[in-house]
């Protein structure tokens, strides 16, 4: 049985970098026992003031874009040359830490990974992406206050996640692919909406001049888009983890944007409105488990479902009736 260490140990611990000891906070924070989310909570409490002092950077594209080994190059770059001291989180609700998780696998950003000042935990397993986020979330405010001065929150691309890391974020990136047939058909249109800049992947050997090319269509189309609140129009790069060619000036359109939304105020405003939205969600989480916690609804609800998929029953009238049992 591992040993449990107090709030201020841990508090302490993290303040002073300690990695077993954030590591075994962000186990608090990803726990679903109640006395370990209780001791979780004080520690967050405790180590609040010192986080918020990192560039938040969420980084998606589809499986295969090259995510691992774009983080791998653009992360040696930030913890070597610039010096700085950066945490890789990962979104992926559907992972298992044992198969499959996308930064489960360290042998992929192997480098990265034994860097001193580099940090990487791979996403929760077995969790609602509503759990995934939130721990992910709060693993962040961990890693800040442990001095980590960038975080990436990798997310696989293929869902809802995206829209869950762009909440928490500073700046969201979209890795693409060149020459993958019709250039905007991979991915979402509300994802390419949230995109801050998308980096065209593998722009070397026979890829690097549909990597331009691409460039020039991701332009147009981003143009297309009215520019929102941050007054930032998106860029378009193309970028190679293989060479290193373009790596580290994805780097400096980050702290262009930071920059930019600085001076501009969006930057702080953002953030306040990413922890409002943080407190409503995470009182609408509590209260729904909560509400389905309860034995009433439990024993009614199935066959309430029944009825509402037989249309005995409408939507409406069951979930007036669910709601009344509490
Ligand atoms: P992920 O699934 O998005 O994390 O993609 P990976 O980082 O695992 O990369 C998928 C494949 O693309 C691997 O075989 C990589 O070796 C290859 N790859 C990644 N980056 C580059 C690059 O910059 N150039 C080339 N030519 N291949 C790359």
């Amino acid at each position: 049985m591992p040993k449990r260490f107090s709030v201020d140990q841990y508090a302490d611990g993290i303040l002073a970098g300690n990695r077993i000891l954030l590591s075994r906070a962000i186990t608090l924070v990803e726990s679903t026992l109640p006395s370990d989310q209780a001791l979780a909570q004080q520690v967050l409490d405790q180590v609040l003031p010192h986080t918020g002092r990192s560039v938040r950077v969420g980084i998606t594209g589809v499986p295969g874009v090259g995510k691992s080994t774009f983080i791998e190059a653009l992360g040696l770059h930030l913890v070597g040359q610039l010096g700085k001291r950066l945490a890789v989180l990962a979104i992926d609700p559907s992972s298992q830490r044992s198969g499959g998780s996308i930064l489960g696998d360290k042998t992929r950003m192997n480098q990265l990974a034994a860097h001193e000042r580099a940090f990487i935990r791979p996403s929760p397993a077995g969790r609602s992406l509503g759990g995934v986020a939130r721990s992910t979330r709060e693993a962040m405010l961990l890693c800040e206050a442990a001095g980590h001065d960038v975080i990436f929150v990798e997310t696989v691309g293929v869902g809802q996640s995206e829209t869950a890391v762009h909440g928490m974020v500073d700046f969201f990136l979209l890795l693409m692919l060149a020459g993958a047939g019709d250039e905007l058909q991979g991915i979402k249109k509300g994802i390419m909406e949230m995109a801050d800049a998308v980096v065209i992947t593998k722009a070397d050997g026979s890829n690097e001049m549909p990597a331009r090319r691409a460039k020039g269509e991701y332009r147009s189309a981003l143009h297309l888009f009215p520019l929102g609140p941050s007054g930032w129009s998106p860029k378009v790069t193309t970028s190679s983890a293989l060479t290193g060619a373009g790596v580290p000036e994805v780097w400096q359109v980050v702290e262009k944007y930071v920059q930019h939304t600085q001076q501009n105020g969006y930057f702080q405003k953002h953030r306040q409105e990413q922890n409002l939205h943080w407190l409503y969600e995470t009182v609408r989480q509590a209260l729904e488990e909560r509400f389905y916690a309860q034995p009433a609804v439990q024993q009614q609800l199935p066959s309430l479902r029944q009825q509402v998929m037989d249309g005995r029953k409408s939507a409406f009238g069951a979930a007036e009736e669910l709601l009344g049992l509490s």
